[in-house]
């Protein structure tokens, strides 16, 4: 028996379309205003017709309820602005899964599914978050599919945004600490990587999430382009955008 192959979307390129951008992992957050600013001047100063969101923009999303506290509310702005002068698209990371698709859309957004192939410049690119990639990562799959469900989601959402908050900052603290214990995080397995590029018939997978920037050649002509993430306070600034033109792909520093 042929085994089907799981649904993914397609995306074709306008043929106006000249640069588009890939970022990822931004993990904006009150607390690191310097990257919110780098993020901001960014989405103003692109030349590029799209820009792709790949995952964790935000470092926690409790709810579309809560886009009008302060700090939400300046990130929804800079979306907005940005949606004025070209295509703005949205993929859910393990952090921000819970923007909501009708949300997106009133800001002048669309949300992208994961993977999502993009037609664009004759080639099929390949984009994910990358999260549900990583295979080894077996008690983070069993978190995901759970808070991927509708059930869990209701429930979540039901709660009152004090709660929801609370329920965060404690998910947040668990992870720093996690952090601390300088515990090995798993990588994109090759594997599945080279399988997801077969079903769909592409060459290249533009992913985030593993915070460890690098292209790495899968054989059989395939590979992984990783995107950094952003850390504008860090020594040295991290603000990176990985740019795709009829040339191909080039990372630009923005930092
Ligand atoms: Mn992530």
């Amino acid at each position: 028996m042929a085994t089907a192959v799981p649904p993914f979307a397609e995306l074709v390129a306008p043929p106006d379309w000249r640069t588009v951008d890939f970022i990822s992992d931004l993990h904006l957050h009150e607390s690191e205003p310097a990257t919110f600013k780098a993020w901001q001047h960014y989405l103003e100063s692109t030349p590029a017709d799209a820009v792709f969101i790949l995952g964790d923009l935000f470092e926690v999303w409790i709810g579309d309820d809560a886009a009008a506290d302060p700090f939400a509310a300046d990130c929804v702005q800079a979306l907005v602005a940005a949606a004025r002068s070209k295509a703005i698209f949205f993929m859910h990371g393990n952090r921000d899964f819970l923007v909501g698709r009708a949300f997106l859309a009133s800001l002048g957004i669309s949300l992208l599914d994961d993977p999502t192939v993009l037609g664009f410049a004759g080639k099929r690119w390949v984009l994910s978050h990358g999260d549900a990639l990583c295979l080894e990562d077996i008690e983070y799959l069993a978190f995901r599919k759970q808070v991927r469900s509708s059930d869990w989601q209701a429930d979540f959402l039901s709660k009152p945004l004090a709660r929801r908050r609370d329920i965060a900052r404690g998910m947040r603290e668990q992870s720093e600490a996690r952090k601390q214990t300088g515990v090995a995080y798993a990588d994109v397995d090759s594997a599945a990587a080279r399988d997801l590029l077969q079903r769909v018939q592409a060459t290249t997978l533009i992913h985030g999430h593993t915070h460890k920037p690098a292209d790495h050649d899968l054989g059989s002509g395939l590979r992984r382009i990783v995107l950094s993430d952003w850390d504008a306070a860090a020594t040295p600034p991290r603000a990176q955008v990985l740019r795709l033109t009829a040339d191909g792909l080039q990372r630009v520093a923005l930092a």
